[in-house]
């Protein structure tokens, strides 16, 4: 853990250099090159991908990894792909997001208390990051919830390789993670102790995979985006 970032748009600039991981660097800048046929006018950002939201969020949203022409191509999380699309209509339609739709970070898009982020920061080959990666992007999460500490009240995790990579984080970052650790599942809520209480809540992932089954619907996941703000005094 570092304690030398001065705000949150300090550690955002550096996140956005960052190249730790070779395989990733490889890939978001291979990505960002070659482009989809859709955006071939467009430039990618082909970097790490910062969080995004205010600086004294109380609820913070934790994915999994940018997108390839998601999140890579406009440098914004969720933002320019059908994920995104589900869930800041969810966000919109619960009152934390100014907009319903997030197509580029140029669109005017705000969030109200609400801070997007993840475990791995570059888009991963078939959206599957190493352990090792995770790891080693660990750190920069650790970094943004330590800054967010002081008002923070609840997190809200979408899917269950968030969930994994981010007990191990909120540990490094101050709050008391129970052995055997806490299992996800869509609904699931538990609150550590720590620096302060904290609320961490489970979602089913936005993904295609999951919202074109219907395993996860627009209901459910607004369910749990109401609970979590409310749980934050967001509502
Ligand atoms: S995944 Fe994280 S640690 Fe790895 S290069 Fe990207 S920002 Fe750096």
């Amino acid at each position: 853990m570092s304690a030398s970032w001065k705000s949150l748009a300090q550690l955002d600039a550096a996140v956005s250099k960052c190249r730790a991981c070779p395989r990733l660097v490889r890939w978001r800048e291979q990505v960002a090159r070659t482009k989809r046929a859709a955006y071939a006018d467009q430039t990618y950002w082909g970097r790490p991908v910062p969080g995004f939201g205010p600086d004294d969020a109380s609820l913070v949203i934790v994915g999994l990894a940018p997108a390839a022409h998601g999140g890579n191509r406009t440098g914004r999380m969720f933002t320019g792909d059908r994920s995104g699309d589900v869930l800041f209509r969810a966000l919109y339609d619960v009152g934390l997001a100014s907009q319903p739709t997030s197509v580029h970070r140029d669109d005017g898009l705000t969030l109200r208390g609400t801070r997007i982020t993840a475990p791995v920061h570059c888009a991963p080959p078939a959206n599957k990051p190493t352990p090792a990666e995770r790891d080693t992007c660990r750190h920069w999460l650790a970094d943004e919830l330590t800054l967010l500490r002081p008002t923070l009240k609840a997190i809200v995790v979408l899917g269950a390789f968030g969930w994994q990579a981010l007990l191990p984080v909120l540990a490094e970052a101050g709050w008391r993670v129970p052995r055997p650790k806490p299992r996800f599942g869509h609904g699931v809520r538990i609150t550590l102790d720590g620096p302060t209480p904290l609320h961490v809540l489970g979602s089913y992932h936005v993904s295609q995979q999951n919202t074109f089954t219907g395993r996860l619907t627009p209901e459910m996941l607004r369910a749990v985006l109401s609970e979590a703000a409310s749980l934050s005094g967001l509502d």
